[in-house]
């Protein structure tokens, strides 16, 4: 059963992000993780802010210079559907398209799946574990199959979002708003590492929220795809999976970012795998050496071993796919 918080609709900016600096308010857009976390009593609200008013969020636009702003409250259906995304920002029209049902890309935007709260089966339960304030993590010697194989300090989730790794990929930015301001935050580094702070996901401070995602012009070489394996033909979290952006001239990689899914507690650049693809042809022998430097360095707990294997198969098939 939710406990009682107030609903507010604000028709600024301005008053969205003063409402938003009191203790205990939440921001709202399409509510399909919101109102589970109220209900489940993972979070507790005094308020509750609905962005829903806000013109500053909507809409898709290309500029002058041939970028792209796609505001927060677009949702993952419009992306994944949007012709000038899928043409230009495959990886992310993709990335939409992977998460969760129909019903729920309808209803669920991209400022909220940035910023949704981890699956942790722990941290989703009656559990006061260490992201919760408390000093253990259940998850350690507990139930661990979907957990984190990279960046894990003391909390091994990992990042649930379909669209963050393809926006880390693409190098994308995000216009954030607060009471004190706006600023500008490239999405590499938006997330955070539980080594940072093992209290919350993303760099967002009480009262900010995020306005629009900035997508630079694509290279005229570019090229891009994301794959991910789930447990399930559909509705369900990634196990694995891989943003690629590469440029290729005269049939050589000239530049790669390689961005691996539901591994880590924060989209996970494969950065070695990165430098080992550049000035190499896409052939077999090449994809085959570049997976696996990509799996290099997993810390894998004791149910999750095979996600190593997963980050092998899943980088290597999508640089095949993109031969
Ligand atoms: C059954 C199920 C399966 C799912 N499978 C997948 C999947 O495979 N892949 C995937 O990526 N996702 C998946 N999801 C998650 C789903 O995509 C997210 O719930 C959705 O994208 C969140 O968007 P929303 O607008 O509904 O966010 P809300 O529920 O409104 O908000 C989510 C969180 O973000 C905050 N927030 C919202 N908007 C902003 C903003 N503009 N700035 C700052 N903070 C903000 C809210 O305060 C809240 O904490 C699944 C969800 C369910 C329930
Ligand atoms: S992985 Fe993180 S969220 Fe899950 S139990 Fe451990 S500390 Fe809590």
């Amino acid at each position: 059963m939710t406990s009682r918080f107030a609903y507010v609709r604000p028709g600024s900016l301005h008053e969205a992000v003063t409402r938003l600096a009191a203790p205990g308010s939440h921001a709202l857009s399409g509510g399909t993780d919101l109102l589970g976390c109220l209900r489940d009593r993972v979070l507790s609200a005094t308020t509750v802010v609905s962005l829903a008013d806000l013109v500053e969020l909507r809409g898709i636009a290309e500029r002058p210079d041939g970028s792209l702003r796609i505001g927060a409250l677009t949702t993952l259906a419009e992306i994944a559907s949007h012709a000038r995304i899928h043409e230009r920002y495959t990886v992310l029209a993709q990335g939409a398209r992977a998460a969760a049902s129909p019903q729920l890309r309808n209803q669920g935007t991209l400022g909220g799946n940035l910023c949704q709260r981890p699956r942790c089966w722990y941290f989703r339960g009656d559990f006061p574990c260490a992201r919760k304030g408390g000093d253990v993590c259940y998850a350690m010697a507990g139930e661990n199959e979907l957990h984190a194989i990279f960046g894990g300090a003391g909390c091994y989730i990992v990042h649930p979002s379909d669209t963050a790794p393809p926006l880390v990929a693409l190098e994308a930015r995000a216009r954030i708003a607060g009471a004190e301001g706006d600023r500008t935050v490239s999405l590499d580094d938006f997330f955070v590492l539980p080594s940072q702070d093992v209290s919350r996901e993303n760099v967002l401070r009480p009262g900010e929220l995020v306005v629009e995602v900035l997508l630079p012009k694509p290279a005229a070489d570019s090229r891009s795809l994301y794959r991910k394996v789930r447990a399930r033909g559909a509705w369900d979290f990634a196990l694995a999976g891989v943003a690629l952006v590469l440029q290729v001239s005269s049939g050589l990689v000239t530049r790669a970012r390689i961005v691996l899914a539901g591994v880590a507690p924060a989209p996970w650049r494969a950065v070695k795998a990165e430098a080992a693809l550049i000035g190499r042809g896409l052939d077999r022998a090449t994809a085959a050496e570049v997976a696996a430097v990509a799996a290099e360095g997993a810390e894998p707990l004791d149910g999750n071993g095979y996600k190593v294997d997963l980050v092998r198969g899943v980088v290597e098939e999508a640089l095949l796919a993109l031969a």
